[in-house]
């Protein structure tokens, strides 16, 4: 019997499909105070309500001077502004005030000469360097103009970009809410790290793994307890957490072993919106609904846990909450050939160099398996070789995702 949903589908049918239900899932906005900003996805566009600066100021501690070139004998000099209340000075014909960084521009003010240049002899103000017209003096507007749009609603907050909007004067932004996660490893074989391995366990190492790639997205992830294959146990677990998540996301059970329970239990309960996707590692990814949630099915072997998720999950996260902003991706040069035997899209773990001209190049690892959790960590980038087998030599011009979050 044909299967009633997408599978073995390829990598952009897989992405079209994500972003299609994220748009149609998209998480509501709320007001958050700029402290909170980093990495949240604006939710309004973000239009400049006054001028940066706001009014004409000097760049430089020194003196303000009205009369160029310097008047015989200098300026002379008749009050002072300092950064702070605008004391209203206005400055005649050679004259000049003393001014400190920031400080209001005096009316009339033309240039400012810096203190390092000044020779000041009693009221008498000279400089060996004659300022030329509007040295060292920052006009209103003159970084942005009010009215001006600065940010788009999907744009993400940087700390420039908060910094920016403190200078415009806003306290607080509307971002879109981020999805509540709730992780679940699966497996009999898992024990956490910290315990005894008896034979045939292993350590759970994709919840290290996946807990902290979410965290590095800034989100909050709950992790569940690690659940036996059985397949009672699963579905109520995962129906409990889809009740209170935006999203559950599982690793394992999701190829077609045994006791791989997802893909059928996602079919009974909830719905299927692809299962299977022609990439490497990561085929069996799986994608659904269970209850109000979306449900994230990841593949056991921690590589593919990595790839999967930074470039699918990665992508229903951004698409939950409206970001338009692309990821950082680098075009490298491969630094060695790669012989490709299938005809999937395949993401090879890679570490990046730069030559002494500037050109970047990547070094495939060899150890492709998705299990070879120590190659992953070794490497820097995950490497996109495109569908279709064959051979790519070196010198052939690849994305590269990084892959090493919090390193850099
Ligand atoms: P599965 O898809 O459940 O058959 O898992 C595929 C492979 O990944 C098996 O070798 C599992 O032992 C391994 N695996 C599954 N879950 C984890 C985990 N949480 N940590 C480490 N390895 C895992
Ligand atoms: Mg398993």
């Amino acid at each position: 019997m044909r299967p009633d949903f997408p599978t073995r589908i390829s990598f952009d049918e897989a992405a079209g499909i994500i972003d299609r239900v994220a748009a149609s899932r998209r998480l509501s906005s709320e007001r958050i105070p700029l402290q909170r900003g980093l990495g949240r996805v604006l939710a309004e566009d973000l239009v400049a309500p006054i001028a940066l600066p706001n009014f004409d100021n000097s760049a430089m501690d020194g003196f303000a001077v009205r009369g160029l070139p310097m008047p015989d004998g200098g300026w002379q000099l008749v009050g002072e502004q300092f950064a702070g209340a605008d004391r209203g000075l206005a400055l005649a014909p050679g004259q000049g005030s003393r001014i400190t960084t920031g400080a209001s521009l005096p009316a009339g003010a033309e240039a400012i000469v810096i203190k390092e240049n000044a020779r000041l002899d009693g009221d008498r103000l000279t400089t060996d360097r004659a300022p030329s017209a509007n040295d060292h003096i920052r006009r209103a507007g003159e970084d942005v103009q009010p009215g001006t749009q600065l940010l788009s609603a999907g744009d993400v907050l940087t700390p420039a970009r908060l910094g920016l909007a403190a200078a415009l004067g806003l306290a607080e932004l509307a971002v879109a809410r981020r999805p509540t996660v709730a992780v679940f490893t699966t497996g009999d074989e898992l024990k956490p790290p910290g315990q005894a391995l008896a034979p045939g366990e292993i350590h759970d190492s994709n919840r290290a793994l996946l807990q902290t790639l979410l965290l590095a997205e800034g989100l909050e992830p709950v992790a569940w307890p690690i659940l036996p294959d059985e397949p009672a146990r699963i579905t109520a677990m995962l129906e409990d957490a889809a009740f209170s998540f935006d999203l559950v996301i599982t690793c394992g059970g999701v190829s077609a072993g045994e006791k791989d329970h997802l893909p059928a239990l996602l079919q009974a309960r909830g719905e299927t919106h692809f299962w299977k996707v022609r990439m490497k590692p990561g085929m069996p990814l799986l994608f659904g609904r269970l209850g109000e949630a979306r449900l994230l099915g990841l593949p056991g072997n921690p590589v593919s846990v990595l790839a999967t998720f930074l470039t699918l999950g990665r992508r229903l996260i951004d698409g939950l909450q409206g970001r338009k902003e692309p990821r950082t991706h680098w075009r490298a040069r491969l630094a060695q050939p790669v012989h490709k035997r299938h005809d999937r899209r395949e993401f090879m773990r890679g570490r990046l160099q730069v030559d002494a001209g500037g050109q970047l190049h990547v070094v495939p690892d060899a150890a492709t398996g998705s299990h070879r959790l120590a190659a992953a960590a070794g490497n820097d980038v995950l490497l996109v070789l495109p569908e279709g087998a064959g051979e790519f030599d070196a010198g052939t011009v690849v994305d590269c995702l990084p892959c090493a979050a919090g390193r850099g």
